[in-house]
């Protein structure tokens, strides 16, 4: 199997770390980016380190004509795209009584529909190869809740029925598509909690720790190998044993 992945939001946390992963099983990394900034060219940098090659995509994965030249761009630059991890999400937590109508529609446009948007363009060039691998990071808050997350879980939540959908749809393609719910890990996502807060979430969780984005990005490159060739429409969590 041919190896080009695209990552979505790879700058940072654990879309970034998916990306080092996955350079350095000998993937060449488009990696998904909305703004110019240090984080970018950083993280551009240790991929190239690895010794393959990083194409830097920018595109708001919840804009539909963005996502569509994302994916053209690659395509003109290297044929395929082999592996997909639709990575890029935002929260907005507040209670339903104090959440506006934006906050659910803007979390829901990044982390449902910009899942669509990415996969909608990526699949037909899977179908050709009929070969594939999509990645979708949802969240045990998508299958669980939580309270002050309504718009985030029903994200989430809706990630995981694309995914065992789209499992169904594409299987006789040889395209392969798994999500992966992460519990609490340690990104700029969740470093706005209060430590004391992050200290009693710890306390809960049977392996006693947050998890890394290592510990994330060593599943999708599990998802990615042909270790994992007998494996679609799944939900692996990734969360110490949080959610049982
Ligand atoms: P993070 O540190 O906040 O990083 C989010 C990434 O997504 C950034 O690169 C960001 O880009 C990008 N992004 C956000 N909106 C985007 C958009 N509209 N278009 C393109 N890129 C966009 O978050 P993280 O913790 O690494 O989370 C990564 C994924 O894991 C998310 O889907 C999240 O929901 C999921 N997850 C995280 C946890 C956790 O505990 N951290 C748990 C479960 C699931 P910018 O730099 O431009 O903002």
């Amino acid at each position: 199997m041919s190896k080009v992945a695209l990552i979505t939001g790879a700058t940072r946390g654990i879309g970034r770390q998916i990306a080092i992963e996955l350079a350095k099983a000998g993937y060449d990394i488009a990696m998904n980016y909305r703004k110019e900034n240090e984080e970018l060219v950083m993280t551009k940098q240790e991929i190239e380190a690895q010794n393959v090659k990083c194409l830097a995509v920018k595109g708001d994965v919840s804009n539909w004509e963005e996502t569509q030249n994302m994916v053209e761009e690659i395509i003109k630059q290297w044929g395929e795209i082999s592996v997909l991890v639709n990575n890029a999400g935002m929260t907005k937590d507040k209670l339903l009584l104090r959440m506006e109508k934006e906050d659910f529609e803007s979390v829901l446009a990044v982390n449902l529909t910009g899942t669509f948007n990415v996969t909608k363009n990526v699949i037909p060039y899977m179908m050709k190869k009929r070969q594939g691998r999509i990645i979708n990071i949802s969240s045990v808050v998508g299958i669980m809740g939580n309270a002050g997350q309504t718009n985030y879980a029903a994200s989430k939540a809706g990630m995981i029925g694309f995914t065992k959908s789209l499992a169904k749809e594409v299987a006789a393609r040889n395209i392969l598509v798994n999500a992966i719910a992460p519990g609490f890990i340690q990104t700029d996502m969740t470093d706005i909690l209060k430590e004391e807060v992050k200290e009693e979430i710890a306390k809960n969780i049977p392996l006693k720790r947050m998890g890394t984005a290592t510990d994330v990005a060593n599943v999708v490159k599990f998802l990615a190998s042909e270790d994992s060739s007998y494996i679609t429409g799944q939900v692996i969590q990734v969360d110490g044993g949080m959610l049982m």
